[in-house]
C-alpha cells in the first residue's frame, strides 16, 4: 500500500471522510486523495514523494504560487515576534489601509478568518442596516457554508428554497430566495414583486464554484439598478476575484460599486484570512460602534496579515494581471482548438487566471449549462493528468487556476498532456 493510501485510511479513522473539507476527498471524481507534504512555486509533492503541476493552488490563494519567497519570509519575520495577541497591530491598519485604497468601495473593512466568516457577517450586517430579512441569492453561486446561504433553487426558477444541507433548518432559507444567474427577466421580475423586503443581493460577480461563468452583458449592473431602487444592499462576493483580476476587485473592472464587499482567498497569501468592507455608514453598525455583534479570537491575525499584505505587495509592483490573462488565453485556446478537430463537446470559460472547463458543447451561462456537462468524462480527464503529474480540482464544478509561477514551460507540460487526452479520446 502506498503512502497516499496509508494515510488516508488513517484519517478516515478520525477525521469524517478522512478529509477537513469536502472536496478534497476526490468523491467526485474517485480514487485517493494525494496528500501533500511540500509545494515549491507551481509544483506541490506528495507523500510518495510525486511533484504535480498545481492548478488548484489552495482553490485559489496562491496566486504567486507555493512558497513565495517574499511570503514566506514576512510570516517567519512576523513568526518570531508571535503568532497572536489579541490585541490590535499596526499590520491590520497597513492591510485596512492598503484594501481601502485599491477598492474606492470600501471605506472600512473588518477582518475575520474565512470567507464564510465574511459573508455571514455582511448578511448579519445587511440585514441590520435595511431592517429586512430577505437574502438573494444565485444558483450555483457558492457564499462559503452559511447556514442561510446552504440553498439552492428547486425545479422552478424563484422559489423560495429548500436547504441544501441536513442540519439547517427550513426557516432559516425560508428567508433566502434562490434565482438564476445572468437570468436578468427573472430577477426583474422578482424584484417587482418582492423588492420591499429584500435586504440584500448576494452574488459572485464571476462564478467561481461551478466551474467559472462570466457575468453576462447587463446582469450585474441590472443589480446594482434594481437594489438601488428597492432599497436593498448588493453584496459582491469577492472572494475568489478580490486581487485576482485586477488590483483590487472585479468591480473596480466593471465599474460598479456594491454595498458590501466580501474577500478572502488572496488577501490572505496562504493564511486563513476573510474580510468584508463597505462605506463608513454601514460599516459604523458593528459593534463596538454599533448594534450588529461581531468578533473573532484570532481576526486580524498577525501571521495571516503579513502573509496577506506582502502577497499584496508583489501583486501591485508586478502588476501580473495581463499576463496572467495572456496565459491563461493562449491555453484555453489551444485547448479548444485540439478538442475541436477532435469533435469534443469541450467549453472553457476563462478570465484571468480561473478557468472553468466544461465537457459540453456550450455556451455555459448558469448552473443548468454546467449541469449538462459530462461529469464522467471529467473524472477521466482528472485521472489521467494526475497521472502525467498534473493536479485539477477533484471535482467537474470548481475553477481551474494558475499563477504567476506557472511560466511558458509549466503550461506547455499541462497543454500537452491534455491535448494526449483529446487525442486518446477522438
Ligand atoms: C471560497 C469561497 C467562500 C468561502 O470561503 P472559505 O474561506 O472557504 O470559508 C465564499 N465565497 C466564495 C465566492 C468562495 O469562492
Amino acid at each position: 500500500m502506498g503512502k497516499n493510501e496509508e494515510f488516508f485510511l488513517r484519517a478516515q479513522q478520525c477525521i469524517p471522510g478522512g478529509v477537513n473539507s469536502p472536496v478534497r476527498a476526490f468523491k467526485k471524481v474517485g480514487g485517493t486523495p494525494r496528500f501533500i507534504i511540500k509545494g515549491q512555486g507551481p509544483y506541490m509533492f506528495d507523500a510518495e514523494g510525486k511533484r504535480y503541476i498545481d492548478h488548484v493552488l489552495s482553490w485559489g490563494p496562491l496566486i504567486l504560487g507555493h512558497c513565495h519567497p517574499e511570503v514566506i519570509s514576512a510570516v517567519k519575520e512576523q513568526v518570531n515576534s508571535g503568532t497572536s495577541y489579541g490585541a490590535p497591530t499596526e499590520l491590520e491598519i497597513l492591510m485596512a489601509e492598503e484594501i481601502c485604497n485599491a477598492i474606492p468601495s470600501i471605506e472600512q473593512v473588518r477582518f475575520v478568518n474565512s470567507g464564510t466568516e465574511a459573508t455571514m457577517s455582511a448578511i448579519r450586517l445587511a440585514r441590520a442596516y435595511t431592517k429586512r430579512k430577505t437574502i438573494v441569492k444565485f444558483e450555483g453561486c457558492y457564499h462559503g457554508h452559511v447556514d442561510s446561504l446552504l440553498a439552492k433553487a428547486g425545479s422552478g426558477a424563484m422559489t423560495f428554497s429548500l436547504p441544501d444541507s441536513s442540519g439547517v433548518p427550513s426557516e432559516i432559507t425560508a428567508t433566502t430566495a434562490v434565482l438564476k444567474y445572468n437570468d436578468i427577466a427573472g430577477f426583474k421580475s422578482f424584484m417587482d414583486k418582492n423588492g420591499e423586503s429584500v435586504a440584500a443581493v448576494i452574488v459572485e460577480p464571476v462564478a467561481g464554484n461551478m466551474g467559472v461563468v462570466l457575468p453576462e452583458k447587463g446582469f450585474l449592473e441590472t443589480l446594482r439598478q434594481s437594489t438601488l431602487e428597492n432599497k436593498a444592499l448588493l453584496i459582491f462576493d469577492e472572494v475568489i476575484t478580490g486581487f485576482r483580476l485586477c488590483y483590487g476587485g472585479f468591480q473596480d473592472i466593471l465599474g460598479i460599486r456594491p454595498d458590501i464587499t466580501c474577500l478572502g482567498k488572496i488577501i490572505g497569501g496562504g493564511m486563513p484570512v476573510g474580510a468584508f468592507g463597505a462605506s463608513r455608514d454601514i460599516m459604523s453598525m458593528l459593534a463596538p460602534s454599533g448594534p450588529v455583534y461581531q468578533a473573532g479570537t484570532l481576526s486580524g491575525n498577525p501571521v495571516a496579515m503579513a502573509a496577506g499584505l506582502a502577497t499584496l505587495k508583489v501583486l501591485k509592483r508586478e502588476n501580473p494581471y495581463p499576463g496572467l490573462e495572456k496565459t491563461m488565453s493562449e491555453f484555453s485556446n489551444e485547448v479548444l482548438d485540439i478538442a475541436k478537430s477532435a469533435g469534443l463537446a469541450f467549453t472553457i470559460n476563462h478570465i484571468g487566471s480561473m478557468a472553468g472547463l466544461f465537457f459540453n458543447k456550450g455556451p455555459v451561462k448558469g448552473l443548468d449549462t454546467v449541469m449538462q456537462s459530462d461529469t464522467q468524462a471529467y473524472a477521466d480527464l482528472f485521472h489521467y493528468l494526475l497521472d502525467q503529474g498534473i493536479y485539477i480540482a477533484p471535482s467537474p464544478f470548481e475553477a481551474f487556476f494558475i499563477s504567476t509561477a506557472h511560466v511558458r514551460d509549466v503550461m506547455e507540460k499541462t497543454l500537452y498532456s491534455m491535448k494526449e487526452y483529446v487525442m486518446n479520446q477522438a
